[in-house]
């Protein structure tokens, strides 16, 4: 068996690798220094690799998850952030960007919709915006959870104090997630302002497992300046943190940002670490992001093939899906919540799985 095969198989047996092995894993086909170098051969054996590490993947997820996909109904009801992260699109500093918020009726009736589409968890998802004080978020997820007893509430916000995450908590949350995006401190700041810090960052995902809240952490892959060192070391804060969710994509590059002119992320290596992640978790939660399936037009079927099990189609009222631009080119921004759904699905099923109407919770 290739050298590299059997790091898989040991992956697979012991959800664990040493860090040179997994850079074996990272580092296979990316030959970023002189990509032209590459010849037939090593192309040919990045495929069988690649095929290899998504079949174990693909059968981890299977013996936890069976063919179920989980369905989560994002609604993005803020593009107003504090932040200034230089690769994000809705940072505060993008002056080009039209704003919007919606309010607790607007938010409500996208869940009324997302309902009666047989979704059962929604996803609360904005930037860092201080308009939404505690009480008016905890009165928007009591009013969600009183409605539909039968959903989960998932919330995706950002960094908050421990006494704001305990009161959404008591309200009703479930689940938060939110990316580490690296963990390591230099890299962070090249990514960051100096306002911002990795260290709060994992303060508050403790924070959140602390409080009980089923936690989602992940990064960008092929973010600018990073090395397959900070990949590894994004891998082992996963594992000292244990989330329930993973939530992967590829760094893709925004016209109004500091990045502009920077190269995006790769569909190849995030597929890889997906399915990697997949093997050292095999009872997480990973979704196959909208990111996946704008860099590529069937990056969510591959994603799913390399070990996600979950898909996250937009509830957004129609008309302000293109403000949410995290990114350029965003699929997804121009479909009724339905099409959305009917789109996803047939995806699912044509990758050879299914969606499921359920909360879809972790399995311990
Ligand atoms: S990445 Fe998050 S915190 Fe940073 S600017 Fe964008 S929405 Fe705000």
């Amino acid at each position: 068996m290739d050298k590299r095969n059997q790091i898989i198989s040991q992956l697979e047996m012991n959800k664990n690798i040493s860090d040179s092995e997994l850079a074996a894993l990272l580092e296979t086909d990316i030959n970023e220094a002189q990509p032209d170098a590459r010849t037939e051969a090593s192309l040919s054996e990045d495929s069988s690799l690649d095929l290899f590490l998504f079949e174990s993947a693909d059968r981890v997820r299977k013996n936890v998850y069976g063919t179920d996909v989980y369905v989560r109904g994002l609604i993005e009801f803020t593009n107003y952030c504090k932040n200034n992260c230089y690769y994000c699109g809705i940072r505060c500093g993008n002056s080009a960007l039209s704003r919007y918020r919606l309010s607790r009726e607007e938010i409500m009736v996208c869940c009324r919709t997302g309902h009666k589409l047989g979704f059962r968890t929604f996803v609360l998802q904005g930037g860092e915006d201080d308009y939404y004080k505690d009480d008016i978020l905890c009165a928007i997820i009591s009013d969600i959870k009183t409605n539909y007893p039968d959903c989960a509430v998932t919330l995706s916000i950002g960094e908050k104090p421990y006494e704001s995450y305990k009161a959404y908590f008591d309200a009703g949350a479930d689940r938060y997630l939110l990316r580490h995006e690296t963990a390591d401190d230099e890299h962070y700041h090249k990514l960051h302002p100096e306002s911002m810090s990795l260290q709060n960052r994992k303060e508050c995902l403790w924070n959140l497992k602390e409080i009980g809240y089923q936690v989602g952490s992940g990064f960008m892959v092929g973010s600018p300046f990073q090395k397959t060192e900070h990949l590894i070391k994004d891998i082992r804060f996963l594992q000292e943190l244990k989330p329930e969710m993973i939530g992967i994509g590829p760094f893709l590059t925004h016209g109004d940002t500091p990045f502009k002119d920077q190269k995006s992320g790769s569909l190849e290596l995030t597929l890889r670490l997906l399915a990697i992640l997949r093997l050292m978790f095999p009872n997480a939660l990973i979704p196959a992001t909208t990111a996946l399936g704008t860099i590529s037009p069937d990056g969510r079927e591959l994603g799913l093939k390399a070990g996600a099990n979950v898909v996250m189609p937009n509830l957004s009222p129609v008309q302000v899906r293109k403000q949410y631009s995290l990114y350029d080119n965003k699929i997804c921004t121009g479909e009724e919540a339905a099409e959305c759904k009917g789109c996803l699905e047939r995806r699912v099923i044509s990758a050879g799985y299914k969606m499921v109407v359920s909360r879809g919770d972790f399995k311990k």
